[in-house]
């Protein structure tokens, strides 16, 4: 998935420990080789190369995620949208861009993006991109995903507590064998090898979605690596987000979420779902969270 994963495990030796491991490794290859947009053999690079053209028979599996995707985009208003994908080419993240990419490019290109526009058929398992050019991508949402499945599975061994990081996005399960609540370290994007806040976490996830590894600076503005699928242009303001919830998928899609609605409106949706807390630091460094969350400040 193009990101680091670090699995940890409680076990009665390392034996056990490693073969649990590996079981996790694998859960999570088999979920890459599904939802890969690089891997010309997915299933997911199926369905965009058929857009405009065939729906496209899929696995149950990636027909939920797609279905439980378009459903985070009513949530969101649009904010999160996995059809965001055709504007890949024109917002690269690797350095490349280095001037203000042409208006009328990111306008052909915006068109393309729109959730109203997958279109599913439960009773075929089959996705549909209606329009030519579309095309679908699980940045936002895969690596939750995957944590979430490796996370299950593990249980389902027995595994009794441990810890999926995919790059950040820290799902988790159990306690430390000192029976204290694992504990998430948020690191201060202003300087990243500081934590700003450590919070205790039991049974849940936690995910942080920050602009520090991807951006790009143009005319001394900052663009993050999340694109508002309205605009076509990439989110300013915000510069971290993390999300709590009881699920790493639903945390990563909210993080990306609330990078595009932007403070106020992210807030008060985060605000209205239970179970789910936010917080956000803003581009001057402010930080904000939604209103239940006490953070230990360091
Ligand atoms: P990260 O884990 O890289 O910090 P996120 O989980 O927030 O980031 O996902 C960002 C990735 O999601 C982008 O690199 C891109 O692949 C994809 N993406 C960008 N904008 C959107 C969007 N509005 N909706 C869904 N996916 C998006
Ligand atoms: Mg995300």
């Amino acid at each position: 998935m193009g990101s680091r994963f670090d699995i940890t495990v409680t076990a009665k030796d390392s034996a056990e420990g490693n073969k649990n491991i590996d079981l996790a490794v694998a859960e999570i290859s088999r979920i890459e080789d599904l939802i890969s947009s690089w891997n010309p053999n997915s299933q997911t690079s199926e369905i965009n190369r058929n857009a405009g053209k065939n729906p496209v028979k899929v696995s149950y599996e990636l027909y939920n995620l797609i279905e439980r995707a378009i459903s985070l985009s009513t949530l969101t208003d649009g904010a999160f949208d996995i059809s965001y994908a055709s504007m890949d080419k024109i917002w690269v993240f690797d350095g490349s861009v280095t001037q203000m990419p042409n208006t009328a490019d990111i306008q052909s290109s915006v068109v393309k993006v729109g959730f109203q526009n997958i279109v599913l058929d439960s009773k075929n398992s089959t996705v549909f991109l209606k329009e030519e050019g579309m095309k679908i991508g699980f940045g936002a949402i895969g690596k939750g995903y995957a944590a979430d499945k490796a996370k299950a599975l593990l249980i389902e061994k027995g595994v009794t507590a441990g810890i999926i990081n995919a790059s950040g996005d820290m799902n988790t399960w159990g306690r430390q064998s000192n029976g204290e609540p694992w504990k998430v370290a948020i690191t201060n994007p202003m300087d990243k090898n500081k934590v700003f806040a450590l919070l205790p976490i039991t049974q849940g996830a936690v995910v942080t979605s920050g602009d520090y590894e991807k951006f790009v600076t143009l005319d001394g503005k900052r663009y993050s690596h999340i694109i508002d699928p309205r605009t076509g242009f990439p989110s300013t303001g915000i510069i971290s987000v993390t999300v709590f919830a009881p699920k790493a998928e639903l945390a990563d899609a909210l993080a990306t979420s609330v990078f595009v609605m932007g403070k106020e409106v992210g807030l008060n949706r985060i605000n209205q779902m239970p179970q789910i807390e936010c917080i956000i630091i803003d581009d001057q460094g402010n930080i904000s969270t939604s209103e239940h969350i006490e953070i230990e400040k360091l």
